[in-house]
């Protein structure tokens, strides 16, 4: 019974394989990173669309490429001229972190549990890069990944350990890269969040959940109470007053003076040594863990200045928008 019922499971892991990597090479988006077997550009991409779109991701990609074409010119360049190239494509970490990396080693190395060493990468970057540029059989589990096994088997809240292992168990061994991909494209353009395409899915007949695919897994509920701050705009005597931020989120990148929590603004004068600012508005914006309300204020005088070439956050631009709009005339 046992050997039978291996021999099925093993057929019916060899129909899906040919079902969804059928699919895929048919069907695949066209990208620029598509066939493209140097673990860095790989890398790059894969690190891109961690937080970004793919439609916006592709700019970043041949930015970044032009400027930084392989890991020694990385690691020879400037943080900041780094994080500037980066302007704009939010969660700066994966910047400092790639930075980081080129600064540790000269070439990538060719296995999962080596690249799961390197700064910034996680599992899924890990078995993406070493899956795709070497050819090693490990599966890679992202979001997208994790929805659609979740759909497939019928779970509702399935562990970590019980995702991989079973991603590990469908992937194609002959073609891990091909297979992770064919799997991020599925989740991508048929197998979608909210409206999945079912009825033009490769793999439907494999798939338990798909009478209530909104059921697997079940949606996390998650509540968010933004984080009061205030933001000071000062052009003093040597112009627009940035700093230099530190911390996880936004370090390395510049941004006018930010204060959270009770008596922000205060405390901000004090330490700028200046005596008033007058309220202009407010800004929300969000990280992927953390929401901030920030109220801005600006100090009395003629015009805003620039930050120059300094890289700045979404936030700060999006501050210094709200400022500049202030400034002008109405009507
Ligand atoms: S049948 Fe529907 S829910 Fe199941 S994998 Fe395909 S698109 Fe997703």
């Amino acid at each position: 019974m046992g050997e039978r019922g291996f021999i099925v499971g093993s057929q019916l892991h060899t129909s899906l394989q040919q079902a969804l990597l059928g699919w895929y090479y048919q069907h695949k988006r066209n990208l620029p990173w598509r066939g493209e077997t140097e673990a860095y550009r790989i890398l790059l991409s894969e690190v891109l669309l961690q937080q970004t779109r793919v439609e916006q991701a592709i700019p970043y990609y041949h930015r970044f490429l032009a400027v930084f074409p392989s890991l020694a010119a990385l690691a020879q360049a400037e943080l900041e001229a780094v994080l500037r190239v980066w302007q704009g494509a939010g969660y700066y970490a994966r910047a400092r972190h790639l930075h980081r990396l080129a600064q540790t080693v000269s070439e990538l190395p060719s296995t999962y549990s080596a690249l799961l060493e390197l700064p910034g990468l996680g599992p899924y970057t890990a078995a993406a890069v070493a899956s795709i540029a070497f050819g090693e059989p490990v599966a890679a589990v992202d979001g997208n990944v994790r929805r659609m096994l979740s759909r497939w088997m019928a779970w509702e809240a399935p562990s970590p350990k019980q995702l991989q292992a079973k991603a590990d168990e469908l992937l194609a061994p002959e073609a891990p890269g091909d297979w992770n991909q064919a799997m991020m494209e599925l989740g991508a353009t048929v197998c979608l969040p909210q409206t999945p395409r079912c009825e033009r899915c490769p793999v439907a007949w494999f798939c338990r959940g798909k009478a209530e695919p909104g059921r697997y897994p079940t949606p996390k509920k998650r509540v968010q109470t933004p984080v009061e701050a205030v933001a000071l705009v000062w052009v003093g005597p040597d112009g627009l007053y940035l700093e230099r931020r530190e911390g996880r989120l936004l370090g390395g990148l510049w941004g006018v003076p930010v204060e959270e929590g009770a008596g922000a603004l205060e405390r901000l004068l004090q330490r700028l040594g200046l005596e008033r600012a007058e309220r202009v508005g407010t800004v929300q914006h969000a990280f992927t863990h953390r929401k901030l309300r920030v109220q801005v204020y600006r100090v009395p005088g003629n015009g805003l200045g620039d930050a120059g070439n300094r890289p700045l956050s979404r936030l700060d631009r999006k501050i210094l928008e709200l400022a500049q709009a202030d400034l002008l005339p109405c009507g």
